[in-house]
């Protein structure tokens, strides 16, 4: 307190008239942030006789006049309580926070896990699809190759023969075949998979013919047949037979005529181009 603090010798000679006032203690008016609370010192100013008289009042009790009036107290101890609750508000919302962000957090794992049980599930689906499909490839390229090994064997094309003119000269002229004597009615089998050129009756002394072109472009010749049992252009496969044997055409006795003509070309020996291939006659 300086020099001219004021210090209190009488009483007010009115009441105050501005409603209820109190005295509130500094340590509440302090502690509160917000509210109309009116501090005056009492050497700043010139007093009315209503300040100085709660000066007085106040004087006595902490040296400190503190005045406010019902509202102001209110209202502090409303923004007091307000604070507290809103404080309460955050603490509590800062709990659910964390609690809702614990959730989210917990949320989002067991999403991000589902997501990638789904893309392991979807990838182990495709791993698997693919495996199956490579399989059923693989399967399919089996079965491919062991058909084209099947339509490209070579065939024994007679049974029951004899070796009769070979392939050479003979008489003067030459014979481009392999003869095979066997009884008529033996059947005539394709020596390897191909399309009938020529199956019926020829002008040139062959009697009852059938022509093959094979799969490697081999055309093989079968002459002097008594029967034909295949058409022109249809497909036959190794052993398939294609005729019975006989003696029609210019021969001199019941046998099978062989001619192998490679690419369609000029005739070549049949015992060792077969020979080549796994058949012997
Ligand atoms: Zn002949």
């Amino acid at each position: 307190m300086s020099n001219n603090t004021y210090v209190g010798r009488h009483r007010p000679a009115t009441k105050p008239t501005r409603g209820r006032q109190f005295l509130v203690p500094l340590a509440l008016v302090s502690s509160t942030v917000a509210g109309g609370l009116v501090v005056r010192d009492a050497g700043a100013s010139p007093l009315s006789a209503e300040a100085a008289a709660m000066k007085n009042v106040s004087n006595s009790v902490a040296g400190l006049g503190l005045v406010a009036d019902v509202d102001a107290i209110a209202a502090a101890s409303a923004d007091r309580g307000n604070l507290r609750a809103s404080r309460d508000g955050v603490r509590a919302e800062a709990a659910l926070g964390l609690a809702a962000s614990s959730a989210a957090e917990a949320g989002a794992e067991a999403a991000d896990a589902a997501l990638e049980r789904l893309a392991a599930e979807k990838a182990a689906a495709k791993k698997a699809a693919a495996e199956k499909a490579a399989a059923a490839k693989k399967k399919a390229e089996v079965e491919r190759k062991r058909r084209l090994a099947l339509a490209q064997r070579w065939i024994m094309p007679f049974h029951g023969y004899t070796l009769t003119s070979g392939y050479g000269w003979r008489w003067g002229r030459m014979h481009p075949a392999q003869d095979l004597a066997a009884p008529t009615g033996t059947p005539v089998y394709a020596l390897s998979s191909g399309t009938v050129l020529f199956s019926g009756w020829s002008n040139e002394g062959y009697g009852y013919m059938v022509k093959i072109r094979h799969w490697d472009g081999t055309v093989s010749w079968y002459a002097h047949n008594s029967r034909l049992v295949v058409s022109i252009g249809e497909q036959v496969s190794p052993g398939q037979q294609v005729a019975y044997s006989g003696n029609t055409g210019n021969s001199t006795g019941p046998h099978l005529h062989l001619e192998i003509h490679p690419a369609g070309g000029a005739a070549v020996p049949p015992r060792s181009w077969l020979a080549a291939r796994g058949i012997y006659l």
